[in-house]
């Protein structure tokens, strides 16, 4: 008997992460944010000199990345250790979110990930949170979720989060980057940026964290 897998598809910033780690709360199930083992791979790249475009090492990489995701840290979500370091803060930075989303374009590398997010469904349950859980990663799952909101939004939410932690940002900037970080997520030739047939469609724009999380629940409720 397999564990169920509730799946939380959508851009950057519209609110998946905060959700994932409501819900995994409420119900006391596993959590995995697969952005972040796309931002630890790059986050390797980068201390590696492995090249951002070079398909082959960057395979190779993913398959021997020496990574462990910590949970029950409260508030604070995920930690997440690569090669013995907490690198929890580093892999948030913009330079990794960028190279992110240009790791994850290669098939090889997001092939070589596979089995290590398939690895986190564990009974009572799992929440996962990433772009293709619905789509690729979790296609059987029994409830799947797609959270969006206009760029514009996205962009004054992500303002607000690094203004909070102290960063001096350029709102103008950074809709730049979510729309250029949505055109590569959307427009790559595997595993492209897509609601599943099957997903539940939440548009954040409007609703506060609270509504949206009582509407997952209750769509969690009624499928599973
Ligand atoms: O969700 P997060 O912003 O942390 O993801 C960082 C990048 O990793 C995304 O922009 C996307 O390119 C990639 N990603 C992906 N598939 C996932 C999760 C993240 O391609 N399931």
């Amino acid at each position: 008997e397999r564990a169920p897998v509730v799946t939380i598809d959508g851009p950057s910033g519209a609110g998946k992460g905060t959700i994932s780690q409501l819900l995994a709360e409420r119900l006391g199930w596993k959590l995995l944010d697969s952005g972040a083992i796309y931002r630890v791979l790059a986050l390797a790249a980068i201390h590696h000199n492995v090249e951002l475009d070079n398909e082959d090492s960057l395979t190779l990489l993913a398959a021997h990345l020496d990574v462990q995701f910590i949970t029950g840290n409260g508030s604070k979500g995920i930690k997440v250790v690569l090669e013995g370091e907490d690198v929890s803060n580093d892999i948030r930075s913009q330079e990794c979110s960028n190279a992110a989303s240009k790791v994850a374009a290669f098939p090889r590398v997001r092939e070589a990930l596979l089995r290590r997010q398939r690895a986190f469904s564990e009974a009572p349950g799992l929440i996962a949170d990433g772009r293709d859980m619905g789509t690729v990663v979790f296609s059987k799952a029994p409830v799947k979720l797609y959270l969006t909101a206009s760029a514009e939004e996205r962009a004054q939410r992500r303002y607000n989060q690094l203004q909070d932690k102290g960063f001096d940002v350029n709102i103008d900037q950074l809709l730049t980057e979510i729309k250029e970080r949505d055109d590569r997520d959307m427009n790559r030739s595997v595993a492209p940026l897509v609601p599943a047939e099957d997903a539940l469609v939440i548009d954040t724009s409007e609703i506060g964290i609270e509504e949206v999380l009582n509407i997952a629940l209750a769509h969690i409720e009624t499928n599973l």
